[in-house]
């Protein structure tokens, strides 16, 4: 059975700490941008959204991608190949997740996989958001939502 990350909305606090550990990781640079894993934040409504790639079951960006550069590796987790990329951009618009990101540096398709086993934004987490655990299903992989549900609901009410 493969492994998965859970991020747990409740907790994040949006200190972006994971997107430096990711993009450190990965590229030897400090830089949000280049990040697998986003944060997107409004301060004006306090919302916090952590956006990854879920790992799904039946992978609409590997389905859209014309040059099958997003594979599987030995443990069952999906990765892109940058060699095969050819950076259309088709997976990212469908992924229904925001899971893929685009890397204007090496204009290719960049996305989470889980850091061989080690993710590396789980260990810069201080607050407990992210998890490794053995996949249990999709619905596990998003907790707290109803936060962020319930915030955007009490500001249409005060509109
Ligand atoms: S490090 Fe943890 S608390 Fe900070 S933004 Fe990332 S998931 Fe949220
Ligand atoms: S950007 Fe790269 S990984 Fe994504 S669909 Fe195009 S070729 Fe495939």
């Amino acid at each position: 059975m493969k492994h998965v990350l859970t991020i747990d909305f409740a907790k994040c606090t949006g200190c972006r700490n994971c997107e430096l550990a990711c993009s450190i990781h990965h590229f030897n640079t400090f830089n949000p941008a280049r990040s697998r894993i986003r944060i997107l934040k409004d301060d004006i409504k306090n919302i916090v959204v952590p956006m990854v790639c879920l790992q799904c079951d039946n992978p609409l960006c590997k389905e859209a991608c014309p040059s099958e550069a997003i594979q599987e590796n030995e443990k069952g987790i999906l990765f892109v190949s940058s060699e095969l990329c050819i950076g259309c951009m088709n997976c990212i618009s469908a992924c229904v997740y925001g899971g893929i990101a685009f890397d204007s540096t090496t204009n290719k398709a960049i996305k989470c996989d889980h850091c061989d086993g080690d993710p590396a934004c789980l260990k810069a987490c201080e607050y407990g958001a992210i998890e490794y655990v053995l996949d249990k299903g999709i619905g596990q992989r998003y907790k707290g939502t109803s936060i962020v549900a319930s915030t955007f609901e009490m500001q249409k009410e005060e509109v």
